[in-house]
């Protein structure tokens, strides 16, 4: 009991600490993007950052999900790549997202989840956003067995017409054509975090906090 409650209070501390910091150091908005592969974790630690942060979490799949149920043009256009375990043409993508990015509850920062997955896309974003935000890339690394174990048990539950073993394996085939390459490409400008995406779903929440803060200190020491 004391120790739960201790724990809620450590919380508590740490993310008036991290949102404190977020608006007093740094004037730009923080940007969490997560890559990972299909059922790597990435929603569920958006889920969690949201919270934490109190930020919004913005997923180009969700978003997809929406116009499909909505019967959108783009829905429709777009069922056809999702139900092939295909990606999406990043024209589409990045109307999409950009319209969503002009709302003003992305202010203040947001995460990514599952977006961008193509070079092409990363550009685009990158061309757009400049310099006025500061990114951090936080790459979910797990294994194929762990991947196709946790999409059956999310085929039961969510009945996601793309979540079937045959349509993983070309999203995987996919994932590490299109998308992989974007762990290097953020590397490469020092923005990549890698995580352990075997472990459990609370000790990666916490392996991103962390990395969190240690962003914002490195920002408080580099700022004038
Ligand atoms: P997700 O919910 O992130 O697993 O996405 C489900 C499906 O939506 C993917 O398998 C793709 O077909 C499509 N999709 C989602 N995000 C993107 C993106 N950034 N680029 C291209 N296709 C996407």
């Amino acid at each position: 009991m004391v120790n739960k409650s201790l724990s809620i209070l450590y919380s508590c501390i740490l993310v008036f600490f991290v949102c404190g910091h977020l608006e007093a150091i740094n004037s730009r908005p923080l940007v969490i993007i997560l890559l990972g592969a299909p059922a790597s974790g990435k929603g569920t630690q958006a889920a969690f950052l949201k919270e934490k942060l109190q930020i919004p979490a913005l997923s180009t799949g969700e978003l997809l999900r929406e116009n499909r149920n909505n019967k959108t043009k783009l829905g429709l256009e777009a069922e056809q790549y999702i139900d092939k375990g295909q990606l999406v043409p990043d024209e589409m993508i990045l109307g999409m997202l950009f319209e969503r990015l002009n709302e003003k509850d992305t202010q203040k920062g947001y995460i990514l989840d599952g977006f961008p997955r193509t070079l092409g896309q990363a550009e685009a974003y990158s061309a757009k956003v400049g310099s006025s935000v500061e990114l951090l890339v936080i790459n979910i690394d797990a294994p194929d067995s762990l991947l196709f174990e946790r999409i059956k048990g999310r085929a039961q539950k969510e009945q996601r017409s793309d979540d079937t073993p045959a349509i993983l394996e070309e999203r995987l085939k996919n994932y590490r054509l299109q998308t992989a390459p974007l762990v290097e490409y953020y590397r490469s400008q020092h923005l990549l975090y890698q995580i352990n995406g075997a472990e459990d779903a609370a000790k990666i929440s916490s392996q991103i906090m962390a990395i969190i803060q240690d962003k914002q200190r490195a920002l408080a020491s580099s700022s004038p």
